[in-house]
């Protein structure tokens, strides 16, 4: 992907805090790769948080394309405004549920509800509503769905109608990415428990990690959303390709003596004569302010370590060694790709490659690499 970038900076970039270059082949690559692995199960996409920050529309078409069939979003604001995107042989999932107050609407608009709470399970199954719907169980993850004596009271009360509205029974995993702890398997009891109660209804447990801990854990339905954008989730994971490289550019370089203080705080001292590089992003750009005097860009092969705190809009570098002829104002920096990798900043910075690739924020020029079939 790095050989397919300009290293010119365009005038329009220079009016950002950078450009984000999105490998829109290679999420399909990498989706092929996954639907490969968990067949002969389907294997759907996750694109919460506008795919991870990556853009849901322009990746939800290649896909569809490459032929996904299933797609999750968090919340019924993002599926709407996704549905157009998507033939109506594709169905798309709320994981966060929808308000009894909105099922309507997401009907109308054929979108399909995870059911979480007893409240709208049973709205749903009182009223006749021309859509599928998804009913979540909570396996061990305390977070959305309901308890495995709500669904046996469901199914007393609701008998076999169950079957006919509910198209999928799903439960999510909480540690998955360590593929040695045995909660994963307790998890994976707690859900063939609760599929008793459904024996017709599709299944549906695995999100990216889930994916690798072998075909006992892929059901009908396997649910990645990080993996497709190239995230390393656990040890077993496929290798998959990068799909995100981040540039940034310099907004300023100075000269300064030894002693002198950089950025908020004066947390940063020059220990010796020292040229600095203002950089174009801070963490309104979602770098994080945790890199303040260890995180860095890469310029070249050369890492240019941050000196003092990260501000809103900018932070500072040493680029003392940096030869003249490659340091100058709308010079591009990688703060994302070959050399440093969302894992590696989001180990540095004490948090997961998802969360620096979901705030990245709006402030950039993003650039996609079409799919091409
Ligand atoms: C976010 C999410 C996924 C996808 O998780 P990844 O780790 O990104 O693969 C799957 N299922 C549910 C319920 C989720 O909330």
């Amino acid at each position: 992907m790095t050989a397919l970038l300009s290293t010119q900076l365009t005038h329009h970039a220079a009016m950002t805090s950078g450009v984000i270059t999105i490998d829109i082949a290679a999420v399909v690559t990498n989706y092929r790769l996954l639907a490969q692995c968990v067949a002969p199960a389907e294997c759907a996409a996750v694109l919460k948080a506008d795919a991870y920050g990556l853009g849901a529309k322009q990746i939800t078409p290649a896909l569809y394309t490459a032929g996904c069939r299933t797609f999750f979003v968090a919340h019924a604001v993002e599926a709407i405004a996704l549905r157009p995107l998507l033939p109506s042989d594709a169905t798309l999932y709320v994981l966060n549920g929808i308000s009894v107050k909105a099922v309507a609407e997401c009907a109308q608009h054929g979108i399909s509800p995870v059911l979480n709470t007893n409240e709208q399970a049973r709205y749903w199954l009182m009223n006749d509503i021309a859509q599928t719907a998804a009913l979540q169980v909570d396996t061990g993850m305390s977070r959305l769905g309901i308890s495995l004596p709500e669904l046996s009271s469901l199914v007393q009360d609701f008998g076999s109608s169950i079957t006919r509205r509910i198209a999928l029974l799903m439960s999510h995993l909480a540690i998955a990415d360590k593929p040695e702890n045995e909660f994963s398997e307790q998890q994976r009891q707690t859900f063939l428990s609760a599929s008793l109660y459904l024996p017709n209804t599709a299944l549906s447990l695995a999100n990216s990690a889930g994916c690798f801990l072998g075909a006992n854990y892929h059901f009908d339905l396997c649910r990645p959303g990080a993996a497709l954008f190239g995230i390393h989730v656990s040890d077993r994971s496929l290798p998959l390709q990068p799909c995100v490289q981040v540039n940034l550019h310099i907004a300023q370089i100075r000269q300064v003596a030894a002693g002198t203080s950089v950025s908020y705080g004066c947390t940063y001292h020059a220990n010796r004569p020292m040229r600095i590089a203002t950089i174009s992003a801070g963490y309104a750009d979602g770098i994080p302010r945790s890199m303040d005097n260890n995180g860095g860009v890469w310029l070249g092969s050369q890492r240019l370590p941050v000196i003092g705190r990260i501000c809103m809009d900018s932070f500072m570098v040493d680029a003392t060694d940096v030869p003249d002829s490659e340091l100058y104002v709308g010079q591009q920096v990688e703060f994302i790709g070959a050399n440093q990798t969302l894992e590696a900043i989001g180990a540095a910075s004490n948090t997961i490659g998802y969360e620096i690739l979901t705030r990245l924020g709006r402030r950039y020029q993003r650039q996609y690499l079409p799919f091409i079939e």
